[in-house]
């Protein structure tokens, strides 16, 4: 089987020493599968996204010595891609509009129950309160959910294959957990026109994407994704969720965590090869 993986930064932010992992562990996967490694910008969130950054990255990923082919995709080229996927989900009556703010969804969840899940991979469980309203009546300040509930009505097992080293083998979807500890996922959020979940499937399907390596903290999303291709007819990738790379005190990296930027180690004269060491990889 051919091997096509990609990396899929936002940019947000500079990239970090966890970004430069799971670049560079795709890169070397990539490579002694002899496949392709792809970039693809998601930018989605234009309220966050800066062009300094985006040609940041491909400085800092050029710097580690990586290598893809052009055009790099990029998600805020391709909302018409990502509406007509939304209007297949729409037509299959999965679909509806939410007005639901932070504030109201916490009000409606109210007190927290024993054994009961408040948050999943796509936040806080949605309690439904907009679950009865047509598609017709979507406003300019609506998120699009998917009905969970409809959506895993008659479902077929359906699995996937993850290759990462917390959970290697195949992982089966089920049913009940996706409505309970999942819910009614965001398809299209507020002024986004898609999110994270719509145009990560879409994507790797249009990129042709065959294993996707990435962080640890994705693993639990990948149940949803698994669902949404199965939904939209495409093809279901290998998966391999790397761990994540912590700081000094054992906490994840994040975008603000300036302080372990890739350009702040290249300004104090680090070199590739030691960016490798540091992640485990050299
Ligand atoms: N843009 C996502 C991130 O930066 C990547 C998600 C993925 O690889 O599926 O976390």
């Amino acid at each position: 089987m051919s091997f096509t993986t990609r990396f899929a930064p936002s940019p947000t932010g500079p990239l970090h020493l966890g970004h430069a992992f799971s670049a560079m562990l795709a890169h070397d996967m990539a490579r002694a599968a002899r496949g392709q490694f792809l970039l693809r910008i998601e930018d989605i969130d234009q309220s966050r996204a800066r062009p300094e950054w985006e040609a940041q990255i491909y400085d800092d990923l050029h710097w580690l010595g990586l290598r893809w082919p052009d055009p790099v995709m990029r998600q805020s080229d391709r909302l018409p891609r990502y509406r007509t996927a939304l209007e297949r989900l729409a037509a299959l009556g999965l679909t509806y509009p939410c007005r639901c703010r932070r504030g109201d969804i916490e009000a409606a969840a109210g007190a927290p129950q024993e054994g009961v899940p408040q948050f999943g991979p796509d936040g806080r469980i949605y309690p439904g309160t907009c679950r009865a309203r047509p598609m017709a009546e979507t406003g300019p300040e609506d998120v699009i959910r998917l009905n969970m509930e409809k959506a895993t009505a008659g479902l077929p097992p359906l699995a996937f294959t993850e290759t990462g080293p917390d959970h290697d083998g195949l992982q089966r979807l089920d049913r009940r957990q996706l409505i309970e500890a999942v819910g009614d996922i965001v398809l299209v959020r507020r002024h986004m026109g898609s999110s994270y979940h719509l145009s990560v499937v879409v994507d790797d399907a249009d990129q042709g994407i065959t294993h996707v390596v990435r962080g640890r903290d994705l693993f639990e999303a990948t149940q949803i994704h698994v669902l949404l291709q199965h939904l939209l007819d495409l093809p279901t990738p290998v998966y391999h969720h790397h761990r994540l790379i912590r700081d000094a005190s054992g906490k994840r990296l994040a975008k603000r965590d300036d302080a372990r930027a890739i350009a702040k180690y290249r300004a104090e004269g680090v070199t590739p090869k030691e960016i490798r060491q540091m992640v485990g990889l050299g």
